[in-house]
Order: structure tokens, then C-alpha cells, then sequence
């Protein structure tokens, strides 16, 4: 059987989705095909059920790749108040949970069914549990193979996404169509992921598992003022998160474990007011317990603080302002939240998200070398490149 549509999008997740709708609502004959059972289910699980689906504060600043400059285009076409007034249409509730971040009240379900009841108005035809075993092009069309079937476009939307979290969809599709068509891939890895230690350090995480403090965290000039979690497998929590985007294997993270105060001053003001206090108490008081124990077992500092020599504070200021650790690796594409990297910018047309080689090819969403920050970007981008595509497919 051959069948003929104006648009086939492949991958129904966040930017497949909004392509879909899009395409449609220009009467665009649409076909939209997803290899998993369940639709949108990264979606569905993101932000704690409640899916952060985008930041107020949006701006091309929050985000990562080769070509910062790439982004603005889609992000102006479609705007985080664009997602907004659609959310408020289908009078879904939602709030501010920090930094601009907004969630849903209720669950990310909503947002999975408010997506496909605007792909049911925009009559898209959204096939499941599809397996392309070919594509290519004739007579400058577009077709895909599933089984015996083959199904021709004008335009074809690869919207598969990245790396992160396979058991839930995530293949190397879109990223080996991009070399059958000659497209440049920017090296993958997995970002926003919780990074792994040596033996020392992942001792001291499991003993302090479950802890969570504010922190600022940064790796050159790069710094996350967010908070920070140890782990059983290392250390997490937003701040650790976002540095892993910026991190490179071989280099050294710096921890503030106190960022609100010089912790070295504070001792000295201590010394002299009440020089009969035990420096565990002193950095409990500034500290969780279990973390300002061991953080005076590590450097050997026990009794009085007026019996300490200066150069033992400042050791011990330091490893709490200014803790410089290497990380091993991180826990990979298995908990990552996004991949970094992917198809070059340089590819494609930041106007239209278009193959500049392949006229009617276009690539969205997360299998672009777009990554965003941690806080609904990753989202706000697959909507904004979603949307663009959709104009133009
Ligand atoms: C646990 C978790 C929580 C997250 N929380 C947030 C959050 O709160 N806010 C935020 O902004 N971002 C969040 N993210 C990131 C965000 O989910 C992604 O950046 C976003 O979903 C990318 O959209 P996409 O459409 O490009 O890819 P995806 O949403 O991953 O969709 C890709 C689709 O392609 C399909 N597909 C893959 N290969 C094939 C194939 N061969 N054939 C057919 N179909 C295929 C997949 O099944 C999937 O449906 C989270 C990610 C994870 C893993």
C-alpha cells in the first residue's frame, strides 16, 4: 500500500506534537508517527508529574549549543506567553514554582491531552507503535517504509529527540537519518544528568545520602545558585544538574557549600568572641549536622576553636566555600534529562528549522544541537521549534 500526505512528522513527543498541530491547522494533510505504545511520555513523567512546561524568564542565554545565535529565531516566533495563552485556553491550572519555572496544579497529563486534542481539531492522523524500517527520497518527495507500506511527503519533520532515557522511547534515529542525509552531528552526551565520584567522595555521598543544602556550584565561569542533593551514586539536585551541561570529563567542579557567608571571617569573629566553642558546634550552626561532622572529621579539627591555627580554619573554610571536586563521569543517558548536542545548527535554517541541503527535510526539538537549562527551556524549545517547522512544512 502507498499512501500520500503533505507532512509526516516522526516522533510524537513535545515538538513532533506542536509540529503536528501546527502543520494542521494550515490544512496541511498531516501524518504523525511514534514507535511507542504510549504517547508523549516524557511528558507525562517530567517535572515530577507536574511538568514544567515552560519559564517566564525564557531567554536564548538559558540555553546551549555550538551556535547560540540559532535559537532566537524560534524563540521569538513562539514565545513562552504563545504556550501560556494555549494552556489558559484549555483552562489548565498552573503556578510559578521558582525562578520563573511554571508547572501544571494538577498532573503533565493535561498537558498530553491537551496536545492530542489539538492534533484531533487540526485533523492529524497519529499512528502508534510504528516501525520505519527505511526512508528516503524520490522524485522530491519523502517516504517512509513501515513493513510493506510505504508513505510519501512534501515535507518530512524528524522530531525523534535525544538520547536521554531510553526505556521511555529514546533512540539514535534521528541522528542517523541526519547522516544519511549528510547533515552534520555535534558529538552527543548525555547534560542536566547527576554526576559520579571516586571512592572517597562517593563514600562521603552515601553517608550523606538523602541531604540537600543550597549551594552554587560552577565550573569556570559558569555558576548555578540552585540546591544540591548527595546521593548513594554521587551528587545531584538542580545546581549539580545544570553544571553537568557545562561539565568536562577530566575537569573539576567548585562547591560553595555556604554561599551566603565568607566562612573563614566568620571563624575569625568567633575566635574572638567566644573562643571556648567547640568548632563542631560552630559549623553545625552553619551547616547540616551530619555534613559539619564529617566535614571536621575530613580535616582533622576537633575541640576549641581557639586552640586552631588560622592555616587549619582557612582548610576548613575552604573545603566548605570553595570545594573542588572531579567528578568520574555522570550516571549517563539512563537518568539524564536531555542530550547534548546533535544535528549542527549549521544545517539547518534557524527561520524554518529546514535542512539547508535538503529542501522539505526538517529537524526539531531535542535532536537539534539545542540544549536548554534546566527550569521548562528543554520544553519552551520544543515548542518554539515545533511551531516553526509547522509553519513552514
Ligand atoms: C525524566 C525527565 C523529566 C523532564 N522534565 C522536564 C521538565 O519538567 N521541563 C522541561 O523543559 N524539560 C524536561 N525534560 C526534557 C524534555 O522532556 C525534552 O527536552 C523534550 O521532551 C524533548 O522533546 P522532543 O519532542 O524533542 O523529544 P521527545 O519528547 O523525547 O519525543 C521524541 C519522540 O520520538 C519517538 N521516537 C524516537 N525514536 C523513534 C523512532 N525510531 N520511530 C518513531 N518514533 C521515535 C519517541 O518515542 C518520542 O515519543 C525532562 C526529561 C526527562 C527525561
Amino acid at each position: 500500500m502507498t499512501e500520500k500526505y503533505d507532512v509526516i512528522i516522526i516522533g510524537a513527543g513535545a515538538a513532533g506534537l506542536m509540529s503536528a498541530i501546527e502543520a494542521g491547522k494550515r490544512g496541511r494533510k498531516v501524518l504523525l508517527v511514534d514507535h511507542s505504545k504510549k504517547i508523549g511520555e516524557k511528558i507525562r513523567i517530567s517535572g515530577g508529574g507536574r511538568c514544567n512546561f515552560t519559564n517566564i524568564n525564557t531567554h536564548p542565554s538559558k540555553f546551549i549549543s555550538r551556535n547560540p545565535k540559532f535559537i532566537i529565531s524560534a524563540l521569538n516566533q513562539y514565545t513562552q506567553n504563545d504556550f501560556i495563552n494555549l494552556i489558559k485556553k484549555h483552562n489548565i491550572k498552573f503556578h510559578e514554582k521558582k525562578l520563573g519555572q511554571l508547572f501544571c496544579d494538577e498532573s503533565a497529563q493535561q498537558i498530553v491531552d491537551m496536545l492530542l486534542l489539538e492534533c484531533q481539531i487540526a485533523n492529524v492522523t497519529l499512528k502508534k507503535e510504528i516501525i520505519i524500517t527505511d526512508i528516503d527520497k524520490q522524485d522530491n518527495q519523502y517516504f517512509i517504509t513501515v513493513s510493506s507500506d510505504k508513505y510519501f511527503c512534501d515535507s518530512l519533520i524528524i522530531a525523534t529527540g535525544g538520547l536521554s532515557v531510553p526505556k521511555i522511547g529514546a533512540s539514535k534515529f534521528g541522528y542517523e537519518i541526519a547522516k544519511k542525509f549528510n547533515l552534520n552531528i555535534i558529538e552527543t552526551l548525555p547534560a542536566l544528568v547527576p554526576l559520579t565520584f571516586d571512592e572517597k567522595i562517593l563514600a562521603m555521598c552515601q553517608n550523606l545520602s538523602g541531604l540537600s543544602l543550597e549551594t552554587v556550584v560552577s565550573f569556570n565561569k559558569i555558576f548555578f545558585e540552585e540546591g544540591m542533593l548527595f546521593t548513594h551514586r554521587g551528587l545531584s539536585g538542580p545546581s549539580i544538574l545544570q553544571i553537568s551541561s557545562y561539565w568536562k570529563s577530566g575537569d573539576s567542579i567548585k562547591i560553595n557549600l555556604s554561599p551566603k557567608q565568607d566562612i573563614f571571617k566568620l571563624l575569625g569573629s568567633k575566635k574572638n568572641s567566644n573562643p571556648k566553642q567547640d568548632i563542631n558546634i560552630i559549623i553545625s550552626e552553619i551547616l547540616p549536622k551530619r555534613l559539619a561532622y564529617m566535614i571536621c572529621k575530613d580535616n582533622d579539627v576537633r575541640g576549641n576553636i581557639s586552640e586552631l591555627s588560622n592555616k587549619l580554619l582557612k582548610q576548613l573554610s575552604n573545603s566548605i566555600n570553595t570545594w573542588i571536586i572531579s567528578p568520574t563521569g555522570s550516571e549517563g543517558y539512563r537518568t539524564a534529562e536531555v542530550t547534548l548536542g546533535g544535528i549542527d545548527t549549521n544545517e539547518i535554517s534557524s527561520k524554518t528549522m529546514m535542512s539547508i541541503k535538503n529542501p522539505g527535510l526538517f529537524f526539531i526539538g531535542e535532536v537539534v544541537d539545542v540544549t536548554g537549562h534546566l527550569g521548562g527551556y528543554n520544553f519552551q524549545w520544543a515548542w518554539s521549534s515545533g511551531f516553526v517547522a509547522g509553519q513552514y512544512a
